[in-house]
């Protein structure tokens, strides 16, 4: 029957092999998709491949020899410009986004002003190239408020905006449209966690949905307590906590890091992560009254990119000395990554005398 292929079947693990001794005898059919059945691999022959030829080739490798309906592949652009030809004016490809943020299985776009009435085609158009996603969102407007979120619209996929993220093997709960989450932090979570020593009492003054925290505790025997004011951030880090085998332990907590505090702490927290870049140069006698002298404050803030390292480094000698502490050694100030234009995300570790 004409509809019909011819195949090999081989074990996966020899599939790779299998592949090239059929192809060194042109007997594969490459046009044609590679079905995988349990531990096997369904090879396509071409329709003149005998069971004869085949069995030269493959040896004991061949396991069965048989016909059966096999699909082409599916043939397809392989960029979005290329998808979006004749759909977009020719003007404004070259506007289309080429890098995209991957939160869980949750794709999420950065659609520029002028393409915005095509939003939906480009969203159709990325999906069909990145089919793993279960969801394309487009960000709607700036991260804004007390809680630090913005909105996003559905441009294609399953309408939702939770899901878990993966960092370093760190199971994340989060959910875009109700709490703070940037992928973009990994490096950041992953360079604090790793300064930390098991016996650590750490303060994550604005934990969000807990990165931070979580990357500690996974791998120190440390106490975090987690503090942040939005409780869908904390109700997502409950979440995480169960879905993670912690060396530490975290501590959890919703509150106004303004008073909780000053009424829980007083000079015995060995280490304060003040990741509130929008807000933490409000938090600095608060953070001088939780850490003891020699401890770690990990500082963040936006600041102009010309000259940023200078202009962050007086900025927290003049915020903790007006505090009425001293600072013993500004340990690092690096950046962190561009926050906009001529403007950049930075981070200094502060040690306190
Ligand atoms: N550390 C988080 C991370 O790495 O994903 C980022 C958190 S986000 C930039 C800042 C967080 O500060 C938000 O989750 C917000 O709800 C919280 N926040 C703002 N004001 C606060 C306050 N007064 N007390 C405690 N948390 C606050």
């Amino acid at each position: 029957m004409t509809d019909e292929t011819p195949y090999a079947r081989v074990a996966v693990k020899n599939g790779e092999l299998a592949k090239r001794l059929l192809q060194r005898q042109h007997l594969l059919d490459t046009k044609r998709r590679i079905l995988h059945e349990s531990d096997t691999l369904l090879l396509p022959l071409h329709q003149d491949a005998s069971l004869e030829e085949v069995t030269q080739a493959l040896g004991n490798l061949l396991l069965e020899y048989g016909r059966r309906e096999i699909p082409v592949k599916r043939r397809g652009p392989s960029t979005i410009e290329e998808a979006l030809t004749g759909v977009l004016p020719r003007h404004l490809l070259h506007l289309l986004p080429r890098a995209y943020d991957a939160v869980g299985n949750i794709a999420i776009l950065e659609i520029p002003r002028e393409l915005y009435e095509y939003r939906f085609e480009i969203g159709r158009a990325f999906h069909s190239l990145h089919p793993n996603f279960s969801t394309v969102l487009c960000k709607r407007g700036a991260i804004s408020g007390i809680t630090r979120t913005r909105d996003y619209e559905l441009l294609s996929g399953v309408r939702k905006t939770k899901t878990v993220h993966t960092e370093y093997g760190c199971r994340i709960a989060v959910d875009l449209a109700v709490a703070y989450f940037s992928p973009r932090l990994l490096e950041e979570h992953h360079r604090v966690a790793a300064q930390v020593e098991d016996g650590e009492s750490v303060l994550d003054m604005f934990t969000g949905v807990g990165p931070f925290a979580l990357h500690i505790a996974r791998n120190h025997q440390a106490t975090v307590t987690a503090i942040d004011i939005n409780p869908h951030a904390i109700a997502l880090l409950r979440e995480s906590l169960e879905m993670n085998r912690l060396r530490g332990t975290v501590i959890p907590v919703v509150a106004d890091a303004h008073q909780y505090v000053p009424a829980n702490f007083d000079h015995n927290v060995d280490r304060v992560i003040m990741n509130h870049p929008s807000g933490a140069s409000q938090f600095i006698a608060e953070v001088c009254l939780a850490v003891r002298g020699g401890g770690i404050i990990h500082y963040y803030d936006f600041v102009p990119s010309a000259d940023a390292k200078n202009r962050l480094r007086e900025k927290v000698l003049h915020l903790i000395n007006n505090a009425g502490y001293e600072v013993a050694k500004i340990c690092t100030v690096q950046r962190v990554r561009d926050s906009a234009p001529y403007e950049v995300q930075m981070v200094a570790d502060i040690m306190i005398g």
